[in-house]
């Protein structure tokens, strides 16, 4: 199965702004996706409904299989959500937050501390495991993000504009453990509006706007078009 299929996906907010309009997408088993399109395009609406942040109007959606309307739990197991905004406790320490993450999800003690040993080496934080994370760069409190949503140990990780706002810097060193998180075979979906961003990491790409797909593909074919 798909890693996501997304069938006539519509959603209207306060039965007026119609933020999607009838999309539809696959994306493969292992792919590095991408969700380009401008500010007001849908694209957080999209992954909202698909980590079950925000109800659908109509349509369907399914992860590896199981309809996400019908098996929410059995479909939310499989998904991570790297939110925008950085949201984990500055007075703890880095290893601490991720095996507290594990434990509210019922992952045993020892297989978390394994886990967070793997995320945290993953996203180069090894070093920083016991430092307070209030101390932690910016370009460092955002891979503990994506550590953390990488503890349940997802098959589908989805970032939000995971780089917004951030510098060249940062953002290369987030790419470099996204890539590394998508290597090891989790498939990734992230949502930006640099195009940039996505050519560099993506292998499959669709354009939102307004609300609707207007065009999706390999990365290459689609960006000989442009
Ligand atoms: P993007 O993430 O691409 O910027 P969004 O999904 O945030 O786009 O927004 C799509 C449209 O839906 C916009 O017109 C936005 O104002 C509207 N919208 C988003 N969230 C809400 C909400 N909670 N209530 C009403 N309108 C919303
Ligand atoms: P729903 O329960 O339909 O998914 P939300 O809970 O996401 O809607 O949104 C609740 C309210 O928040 C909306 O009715 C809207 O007034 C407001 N809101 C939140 N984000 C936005 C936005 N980006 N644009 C406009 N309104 C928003």
């Amino acid at each position: 199965a798909p890693a996501l299929a997304i069938r006539d996906l519509r959603k209207t907010y306060d039965n007026r702004v119609e933020a999607l309009k009838g999309v539809s997408l696959e994306v493969r088993p292992g792919d590095f996706f991408a969700l380009l399109g401008p500010n007001g395009a849908g694209k957080s609406t999209l992954i909202g409904i698909v980590s079950s942040l925000v109800n659908a109007t109509s349509g369907e959606v399914r992860v590896f299989g199981i309809d996400l309307m019908r098996e929410r739990s059995a479909a939310m197991r499989l998904v991570g959500l790297v939110p925008q905004e950085i949201n984990f406790n500055m007075f703890e320490k880095p290893l601490d937050i991720l095996v507290n993450y594990a434990g509210f999800y019922g992952v045993p003690r020892r297989e978390a501390l394994q886990r967070a040993e793997v995320e945290l080496k993953r996203a180069q934080l090894w070093e920083k495991a016991n430092v307070m994370s209030r101390t932690l760069s910016g370009g460092m409190k955002r891979r503990l993000m994506i550590a953390r949503a990488m503890m349940t140990q997802p098959k589908l990780l989805i970032l939000d504009e995971p780089t917004a706002g951030v510098d060249i810097e940062i953002r290369r060193g987030m790419w470099k453990t996204l890539r590394e998180i998508n290597a090891g075979g989790t498939t990734i979906i992230l949502t930006t509006h640099y195009l940039e961003e996505a050519e560099s990491l993506c292998r499959h790409l669709a354009i939102i706007d307004r609300g609707q797909i207007v065009d999706q593909g390999p990365m290459k074919a689609l960006l000989a078009k442009l």
